[in-house]
């Protein structure tokens, strides 16, 4: 079995620290990749100290990462879609049963029987899945995408999850064109998703509690800017937005977010807070809002997705950075001090 080299965590308190890792031998379907860039995203840090232990506890030693992009390096005799040398992209999924009625509509990510790209039980190896602070990873070639050659690498990380679960509710919910839509919250995935909002279309509204951010999100697309901590400046768009996404990592006023919305509009949570968030229920009735979530999107969805980023040259802002910057990289997220996404770059794994 070949060794990879990666990061990993020991335990819910113990820094990321360098390891060495087994990878399968490429079975017939699989498609070999070495990792040239991993985004950071918040659930890394989410599932790294546990905090999710109520719904999916983390097996230690952890390697996080989801948003991987890279070339293959080798493929298996059945594989049709892939060649050594192809860009590729792998993002939280890395398998599912594949004969499911959500698996039939392309909704893999609703699979009971998916398989996520680290903690999830690895059924060729035993164990658990390892993720992309790596060096190389093997992947069924269903759950690899192709990557669009016009588009610089290290932003195009992040796009396999930022962007797929941004992309995937705002496409959802409709035509959004000249419609009010909120993004809540500036960082990995909301400013993924102000830069989808624009594109379809939409007159965009961020909700930030970063005074600091408020230039970017108008570079970023965003036609205004609501510092949410200000009471005053909430107050003069209550009941008028036609669509909110919610990406906020911690626990927070939802209540606040609802009133915004104008009747029958709808708020949508991708962000996926520790703790149960207070929903009022009068938030909802009054002006018969709705409240959903969404989680990332299927594979020919997630290609979609990419195929709109090569076409419209949308990629994530980031951060790059060596892997040995990826606790301290954890702190800043912490912070929300990331421009906007933590990119790391796999070339600084070889010194290891
Ligand atoms: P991130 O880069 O840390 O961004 C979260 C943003 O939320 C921060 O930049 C900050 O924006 C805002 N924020 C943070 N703490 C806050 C607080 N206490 N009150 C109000 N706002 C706060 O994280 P991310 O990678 O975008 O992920 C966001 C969430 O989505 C995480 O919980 C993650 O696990 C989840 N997620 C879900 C899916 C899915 O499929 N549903 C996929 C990926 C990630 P401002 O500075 O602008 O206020
Ligand atoms: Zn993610």
């Amino acid at each position: 079995m070949p060794n990879a080299k990666a990061y990993s965590a020991a335990s819910a308190t113990s820094p990321l620290a360098s390891t060495t890792i087994s990878r399968r031998e490429p079975t017939e379907r699989d498609v070999q990749i070495e990792i040239l860039f991993c985004g950071i995203c918040h659930s890394d840090l989410h599932s790294v100290r546990n905090e999710w232990s109520s719904v999916m506890p983390t097996v230690y030693p952890v390697v996080p990462g989801h948003e991987i992009v890279g070339r293959v390096t080798k493929v298996g005799s059945a594989v049709t879609n892939f060649k050594p040398g192809d860009l590729a992209g792998v993002g939280c999924l890395v398998d599912s049963d594949q004969s499911c009625p959500h698996c039939h509509e392309d909704l893999e990510q609703l699979c009971p029987n998916q398989v996520l790209t680290y903690n999830s039980p690895d059924r060729h190896l035993g164990g658990v899945t390892y993720g992309g602070y790596s060096e190389s990873i093997v992947v069924d070639e269903h759950f690899v995408l192709h990557v669009p050659g016009n588009l610089e690498l290290a932003g195009v990380a992040p796009l396999l999850c930022a962007g797929i679960t941004t992309y995937s509710p705002i496409h959802r919910w409709g035509d959004i064109k000249g419609k009010k839509v909120g993004i809540v919250g500036l960082g990995g995935l909301g400013h993924m998703g102000v830069k989808f909002a624009r594109a379809f279309g939409a007159r965009v509204v961020v909700f930030t509690t970063s005074p600091g951010k408020k230039e970017d999100a108008l570079r970023l697309g965003a036609d205004e800017v609501i510092i949410s901590t200000n009471a005053e400046e909430m107050k003069k768009h209550a009941g008028s937005f036609h669509f909110i996404l919610d990406t906020i990592a911690a626990d927070h006023d939802i209540n606040a977010y609802l009133g915004m919305l104008s009747h029958d509009g709808n708020l949508t949570l991708v962000g996926a807070p520790e703790t149960p968030l207070a929903v009022s229920a009068f938030a909802l009735l009054f002006g018969r809002r709705s409240l959903s979530g969404s989680i990332i999107g299927g594979i020919k969805e997630t290609q979609e997705m990419l195929d709109f980023c090569g076409a419209h040259n949308i990629t994530s802002d980031v951060e790059v950075i060596p892997i040995q910057r990826v606790n301290e990289a954890y702190e800043r997220l912490l912070k929300s001090d990331v421009k906007y996404r933590f990119s790391i770059d796999m070339a600084s794994l070889k010194g290891e």
